[in-house]
């Protein structure tokens, strides 16, 4: 048994605990939290700082982390994304060896459960030991051709196929973004998932242009789709802007996770939470900065009681994956963000948007979240560069 405590404990599903004792069995199953007046000193590991659940990251791409360092900052996404499919042929011992040392950085940063698209098999060796749980979301997308959805589909149904997930892990088809797939790909990724209550994650409103395609049927997609011989000749641009889209396709009875969401706007956000109750959004603003040198506006989400998550996106569009240099980054741009707000959105909307918060995402009795220790916060917990994180369980 171990008896834990801080200056405050942040269980995150109820209010903060002055010197708040976590009592856990060995296998970090908590047991009980208490105040430290009921307990022997003695019989406490008494630290300076907060404690907290560990950290859920909603997105990344693991398969991507031997690209770290090799595509420039600040061009934007369609010449990020260009350079990302264009640089090939790494030695595939390079990407397991990046693979495998970003997990082990994500756990030492405190990260207990991982969102993670997949277009290829590279990560499945490492995310079957089971270190953390991962919900592998294996990524389609055909170039919005209805031609190629069959193809693509049965393509990345093999890769989906040869994922064997751990205990407490799970996985889903997932569409890439509006912009790459098609309604009839759609139909495929929706008919080979489960009729309800799987997670389902898409990329959305990352760039400009990706709402002008949608809502005029021009800009800087078109370029780019022709230089890999693509036509849009039959796409139809709907006059609205790529969400409501991707909200035309998607089941609704899952839950869903819209990631990046840097032009969304508040009157997006209500329409998407009518259209499911069961809506969270990712922001991953260190790779908004990396790529388009743009942030989301947090005032929405905050205003619309919008289902926060943080993700740190993949080590080709970030310097590191870490929940905590995340949420340093959203108090450092958008500081009137609240410290309780960004823990939320770094641990319990998290797990709940991936279906971990049996286990995951709060300090509560029943649970394994993990416990964090966060050291050197300013006055009223405010995030600065010196806050760092230590895993303690
Ligand atoms: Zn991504």
């Amino acid at each position: 048994m171990r008896k834990i405590t801080a200056d405050r404990v942040f269980p995150v599903a109820s209010d903060p605990i002055e010197k708040g004792v976590v009592i856990t069995d060995d296998t970090g199953r908590i047991l009980a939290i208490e105040t430290r007046d009921q307990h022997d000193p003695a019989s406490l590991e008494i630290y300076s700082g907060v404690l907290i659940p560990g950290f859920i990251n909603t997105h990344c791409h693991l398969e991507l982390s031997h690209m770290k360092g090799q595509v420039d900052t600040g061009t934007g996404l369609i010449p990020f994304i260009t350079s990302v499919v264009t640089k090939r042929g790494f030695p595939a011992e390079a990407i397991a060896e990046a693979i495998a040392r970003a997990e082990q950085e994500m756990l030492d940063g405190g990260i207990v459960a991982l969102g993670d698209i997949s277009n290829a098999v590279d990560t499945f060796a490492i995310k079957s030991r089971g270190r953390m749980r991962y919900y592998t979301f294996v990524e389609l997308f055909d170039f919005l051709q209805d031609a190629g959805s069959e193809k693509a589909f049965t393509d990345w149904k093999a890769v989906y196929d040869q994922l064997e997930p751990a205990p407490g892990s799970a996985k889903t088809m997932v569409p890439h973004a509006p912009y790459t797939v098609s309604p009839a790909l759609f139909e495929k990724i929706n008919a080979a998932n489960p009729a309800s209550g799987a997670t389902i994650s898409i990329h959305n409103q990352e760039t400009p242009p990706e709402d002008e395609l949608f809502l005029y049927g021009a800009g800087a997609f078109y370029d780019f789709y022709d230089r890999f011989g693509i036509s849009l000749e039959q796409f139809q641009a709907p006059g609205q802007a790529s969400i409501y889209y991707a909200m035309q396709h998607l089941n609704p009875a899952h839950r869903t996770l819209f990631v990046h969401n840097t032009l969304t706007t508040a009157s997006d956000i209500l329409s998407a939470q009518t259209w499911s109750p069961n809506t969270y959004w990712a922001t991953c603003p260190n790779a908004n900065l990396y790529i388009e040198n743009r942030l989301p506006d947090y005032r929405a989400f905050l205003d619309t009681n919008a289902r926060m998550t943080i993700g740190t996106d993949s080590l080709t569009s970030n310097w590191q994956l870490s929940v905590l240099e995340e949420m340093k980054t959203i108090a450092r741009y958008q500081s009137y963000v609240p410290f309780s707000a960004l823990l939320r959105w770094a641990t319990l909307n998290g797990a709940q948007a991936l279906g971990f918060d049996d286990t995951l995402g709060s300090l509560e009795v029943g649970k394994t979240p993990g416990v964090l220790l966060v050291e050197g916060l300013g006055p009223d917990e405010r995030l600065t560069r010196e806050t760092s994180v230590r895993r303690l369980i």
